[in-house]
């Protein structure tokens, strides 16, 4: 590892209070959660911070529950890809989300990685976004002073930045129940430990929706496209008209042709199969 560890600061408090007054009262540290993607950075030596929070132990952050009347699924910030796929909860309200779970990297990220580490990251590419994005999924953040709900879709404000203050953390993620067929479908280079090229999730239900990630600076929602086939479009008009919502770029993963050209077989595949 290139970074050394001796000069990095790490606080490990015992619960989410103590975490939160740390965030509030010492100033800003960069949470931990699996790690498995501040790892990288710290393996790399390409990682900035020098101040670290383990939220690892804090077992207030786990759970996955139908609080209330069950009219939301809650998720716990620091539930595993590994749990997700396992919670009979998880495989009944969102399917889609373990799908994209079984597809997150190998069976050791999928022990660590956890949900709010993918949401917090923010990559365009990250797999649990579009899923979580056609869910309209609530994020519910907490800090010293108080909570706040942001929905999925008001919460990214650019390239991997966020809404999220430095004396926030997400606590859970809240999802309403959705109404109709679910789908979801990554392609990368192989068929499994690969970063995405283009990734979709979509619901077909009374109003349809469609999420995609790596098309754009953020996991978007397509709207012009969703009216189109809500407003009885056909499929074809369908892949024109998210031709033009959708500009991805060439990167070290893919060309932006081949990702327009994906994005549209992909809509297509979810349109015939949930017919
Ligand atoms: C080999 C490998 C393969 C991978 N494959 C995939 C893949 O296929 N698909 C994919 O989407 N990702 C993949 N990833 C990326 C990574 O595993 C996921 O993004 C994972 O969900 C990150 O979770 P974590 O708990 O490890 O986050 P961490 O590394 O602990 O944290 C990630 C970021 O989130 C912040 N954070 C974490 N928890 C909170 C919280 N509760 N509140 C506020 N901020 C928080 C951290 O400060 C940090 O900025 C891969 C990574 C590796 C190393």
């Amino acid at each position: 590892m290139r970074t050394a560890t001796s000069t990095l600061d790490l606080r490990e408090p015992r619960t989410l209070d103590e975490a939160l007054r740390v965030l509030r009262d010492d100033g800003p540290r960069v949470p931990l959660a699996g790690c498995t993607d501040v790892f990288v950075t710290l393996h790399f030596g390409t990682q900035p911070a020098r101040r670290f929070l383990n939220l690892w132990p804090l077992d207030e952050l786990r759970g996955i529950s139908t609080p209330g009347d069950g009219a939301v699924l809650r998720i716990g910030a620091l539930t595993t890809y590994t749990e997700l796929v396992r919670s009979e909860a998880v495989n009944e309200w969102l399917p889609a989300l373990v799908a994209a779970s079984r597809e997150v990297g190998g069976a050791q990220i999928q022990n660590r990685g956890t949900l709010a580490g993918n949401i917090a990251n923010g990559s365009p590419a990250a797999d649990t976004l579009p899923v979580l994005a056609v869910a309209e999924a609530v994020v519910v953040l907490r800090s010293a002073d108080g909570e706040r709900r942001v929905p999925v879709g008001a919460l990214y404000t650019g390239y991997r930045a966020t809404v999220i203050r430095p004396d926030e953390l997400i606590v859970a993620v809240e999802v309403p129940r959705l109404p109709g067929t679910q789908w979801f479908r990554k392609v990368g280079t192989r068929a499994a430990q690969a970063i995405s090229k283009v990734v979709m999730a979509g619901v077909r239900g009374p109003e349809p929706r469609v999420a995609f990630g790596s098309v754009a600076a953020t996991v978007v929602r397509v709207p012009a496209t969703e009216r189109c086939l809500a407003g009885g479009g056909s499929i074809e008009e369908a892949q024109r008209v998210l031709a033009g919502e959708i500009r991805p770029i060439d990167d070290v993963r893919s060309t932006a042709a081949y990702r327009l050209r994906v994005a549209g077989n992909l809509l297509r595949q979810w349109w015939e199969e949930t017919a």
